[in-house]
């Protein structure tokens, strides 16, 4: 079991902020930024590039929950960014997909 899929299972505590029956969303442990989330599938779907064609609904609604959160929460009008790391060199960490929503400050460009 993924570490996320255990924030699922409500095995590990988190705080959540948002969860319907494809999807959890909960704050990062080490935050980036003043808004730190992270949207998950409740389907353990390690990283884009082994999601499949089935998987087109889940993705689509992944991206509209991003932007309802991002409105239910406030930071929709000033703005913020979604960030998806894929692998080694896309620093990824935890092998379960997961959005990051960052907010609540001018983030830069390039990123790092
Ligand atoms: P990645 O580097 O895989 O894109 O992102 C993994 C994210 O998960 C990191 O931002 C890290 O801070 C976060 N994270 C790791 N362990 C935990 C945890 O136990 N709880 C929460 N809420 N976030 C975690």
């Amino acid at each position: 079991m993924t570490l996320f899929e255990k924030i699922c299972a409500r095995e590990i505590p988190a705080t959540i902020v948002h969860e319907d029956e494809h999807c959890i969303c909960f704050k990062d442990i080490a935050p980036q930024a003043p808004v730190h989330l992270l949207l998950i599938p409740r389907k353990p779907i390690p990283r884009i590039a082994l999601a499949g064609d089935g998987d087109q609904a889940l993705l689509g609604h992944l991206l509209l929950t991003a932007g309802k959160i991002a409105r239910e929460q406030g930071f929709a009008e000033d703005g913020f960014r979604i960030v998806i790391n894929n692998g080694r060199d896309g620093g990824e960490a935890v092998p379960h997909l997961h959005l990051h929503l960052l907010a609540g400050r001018q983030l830069e460009w390039p990123p790092g």
